[in-house]
């Protein structure tokens, strides 16, 4: 039998997954869930998502033959170019599509959460786009953090309102988010931004994510003459752009699915974000999953060099995969991701988002042969690292 790699009727990933929510929330979640599918199905829906993400978003992305990364680990690398979309990453797939769903629900307001700002910023430019309110939940030490993302989320003409709770991140601004959506349930849509939350967001999400693997397919067809690469690697924070890069081959067994996770300074340092090595079942954010928490289930600050992995959790799908055994997730040390992210700047003229750093830096934990296709989901472009690389290396 296979193991089923998507979600059943309920919306989960075998043990994981379903909409753990207060019953606030109930009717805002079941409208999304009764009539998602039916949306994302319907031509008009497709034809307006396919256009933008054509001339707005600037997809397809290339894939990208590699040459010296593949020469120096002797093997065959491919770099699925996410970091050339508009706003530098993947997260604009989801915006995009989720922001035609809203329009489609006849809500007039967005809102949002966000740690680092790239979902916010990634939020705000769809939001301008479609001329609907942007409110986005930001936690006080983030904005403190992250300015230049919060100068562009303004500039977009968003509301960036400070979570003041907890711990003034990323869950704190979560928590916000959802008590704004509870308070606002007919005219808002709340756009998550990973695979996480409750059913039916890690589905849809990786549903607009998807247009990753599909054009991978698509492309090493072109240039190979076959859809599967031997390997797909890809980073995990909450897990949409490796959810994304694995979708179409999730039944293909013969396709190795590699997820690199942050272990930040290690995974036993107490500073870590490496979650399925240290975390253990629970709920978090509406959704069962794995997730970091005390013995008496207190979720656990997370650590990361990459602002976007820092998060105590993974989503559904992602738990899944790892229960299953159906993925490999490897924890990458914050040096292990910043030397991946030098070298690729240095022999292949990309520099990497951080994020993406972990995903390159699992070259260096596999073996493989010199006829392995492999192909590595670049994320995003490391223009908002800069700092954070000038720091390490003293340049
Ligand atoms: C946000 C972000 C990530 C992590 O989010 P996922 O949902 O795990 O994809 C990874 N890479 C980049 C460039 C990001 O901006």
């Amino acid at each position: 039998m296979m193991t089923q790699t998507n979600i059943n009727q309920k919306g989960y990933y075998g043990n994981f997954g379903g909409a753990y929510i207060p019953e606030m929330l109930y009717p805002n979640v079941e409208e999304l869930k009764q009539n998602y599918l039916k949306i994302i199905g319907q031509k008009d829906f497709q034809d307006e998502l396919t256009l933008l993400l054509k001339d707005f978003v600037g997809r397809p992305t290339p894939l990208y033959f590699a040459h010296n990364l593949s020469e120096k680990y002797n093997t065959q690398i491919y770099l699925k170019r996410e970091d050339l979309n508009h706003t530098g990453a993947h997260k604009i797939n989801n915006t995009l599509g989720q922001i035609l769903l809203a329009k489609r629900l006849n809500k007039q307001k967005i809102i949002a959460e966000t740690g680092a700002g790239q979902h916010g910023v990634a939020t705000a430019t769809v939001c301008a786009l479609m001329g609907m309110e942007c409110t986005v939940y930001m936690g006080e030490v983030d904005i403190e953090r992250q300015k230049p993302n919060v100068a562009r989320m303004k500039m977009l003409g968003a509301k960036v309102v400070p979570a003041t709770s907890g711990s003034k991140t990323l869950k704190d601004a979560t928590n916000e988010a959802m008590r704004h959506w509870i308070n606002n349930p007919t005219d808002t849509h709340y756009i998550i931004g990973s695979v996480v939350g409750p059913h039916p967001y890690p589905d849809m999400v990786a549903r607009f994510q998807a247009i990753i693997s599909e054009e991978i397919k698509k492309q090493l067809f072109e240039k190979l003459g076959r859809e599967n690469p031997d390997y797909v690697i890809a980073c995990v924070g909450g897990g949409s752009n490796a959810a994304g890069a694995f979708y179409h081959f999730l039944e293909d067994k013969n396709v190795k699915l590699i997820g690199a996770e942050a272990a930040g300074l290690g995974v036993s340092s107490g500073k870590s974000a490496a979650t399925l090595v240290l975390g253990k079942t629970g709920i978090l954010h509406g959704s069962k999953t794995i997730l970091m928490q005390t013995e008496d289930g207190q979720v656990v600050e997370p650590h990361s060099i990459s602002a976007g992995l820092d998060y105590p959790g993974i989503g559904p799908m992602h738990a899944h995969l790892f229960e299953s055994k159906r993925g490999d997730f490897y924890a990458i040390t914050d040096d292990e991701a910043m030397q991946a992210g030098l070298l690729l700047s240095r022999i292949e003229g990309i520099i990497p988002a951080i994020e993406t750093a972990h995903a390159l830096a699992v070259l260096d934990k596999i073996n493989f042969k010199k006829e392995d296709i492999i192909v590595i989901n670049l994320s995003g472009r490391g223009d908002k690292d800069l700092e954070t690389y000038i720091n390490y290396y003293g340049f």
